[in-house]
């Protein structure tokens, strides 16, 4: 596995490999490898010639009072995951080559960014977007691996890539979780195992829409009431329990047969925003 830094020194690189009929597989990542991000590497291994994961906590996706700061990091111990996991190259930037001085161009989304996280985490997306845009740039990669665990931001590139004309597929992957249910995070780790325990409730009650859904209940209302409920149970402050249909996340009123939704949570457990989500159909 080559370890580069700099994004000058990328691009030569894999535009060699692009041009010898290479496939390549991109996986970015802002590091603290777990479960989840190895199920994005192996995917990507399995489908393309050539792996690329990046490791890049992104300042400009974090707001004032977030934990950019404290997020956990240990990349001596990703690199030795991702050597198992036979990447062909981590590259590493720091914040310093991504963002230069004078760095002013970032993207927007207007529609999808309003709502949800969106609206919890003023100018996350801005900088999810602007980043992932400037690391397809870089990587110029066939496919990019993004989790369901964070749907609204897979959704949100998908746009991007649809509405800027990018040359990139972008596969969506299931949610790993833990034996618990709780879906792993790299935020996991700032709980401790009575606050784990207490997260289990966003779980609870997302698959409690469901199993209402199935049993034939159509009002949205009352689905997100039911589930809110059980999620209060265990957490401290419910951001948001939404459901949106799929793929525009529109706001439905009722659930209508043949058609997918998806049901989705952000809550704090103590001082530790958790999100989750599950896809469904009418
Ligand atoms: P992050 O390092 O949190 O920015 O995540 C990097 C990628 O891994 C994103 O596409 C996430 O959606 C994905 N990811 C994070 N957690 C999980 C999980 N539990 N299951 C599947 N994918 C995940």
């Amino acid at each position: 596995m080559f370890t580069i830094k700099s994004p000058k020194t990328l691009p030569p690189k894999l535009l060699s490999l692009k041009n010898k009929g290479k496939k390549i597989g991109f996986v970015p990542t802002m590091g603290y490898l777990h479960d989840g991000h190895i199920s994005l590497v192996r995917k990507a291994r399995k489908e393309c010639d050539v792996v690329v994961v990046s490791m890049f906590v992104n300042p400009t996706q974090f707001g004032p009072n977030e934990d950019f700061k404290k997020y956990p990091r240990d990349t001596k111990k990703d690199k030795i995951i991702l050597l198992k996991e036979k990447v062909d190259y981590l590259f590493l930037p720091s914040k310093e080559t991504m963002y230069r001085k004078k760095h002013s161009v970032y993207v927007e989304e207007h529609r999808m960014t309003k709502i949800l996280c969106g609206k919890f985490r003023p100018g996350h997306f801005r900088g999810v977007l602007t980043i992932v845009a400037k690391l397809f740039q870089i990587v110029q990669p066939s496919r990019a691996y993004f989790g369901q665990k964070d749907l609204q931001q897979a959704y949100l590139i998908s746009k991007m890539v649809d509405d800027l004309n990018m040359p990139v597929q972008i596969i969506i992957c299931p949610i790993i979780r833990e034996e618990s249910g709780l879906a792993m995070s790299s935020r996991n780790t700032y709980l401790s195992e009575s606050e784990k325990h207490r997260a289990l409730s966003i779980r609870k009650g997302l698959d409690q829409v469901i199993t209402l859904v199935k049993k034939g209940r159509k009002d949205i209302t009352l689905l997100k009431k039911e589930g809110s409920k059980t999620v209060k149970k265990g957490c401290d402050n419910l951001q948001y329990f939404e459901i949106i249909e799929l793929p525009n996340f529109t706001m439905p009123r009722r659930i209508e047969k043949g058609k997918r939704y998806a049901v989705l949570c952000a809550a704090f457990v103590s001082q530790t925003r958790l999100i989750d989500n599950r896809i469904f159909k009418g």
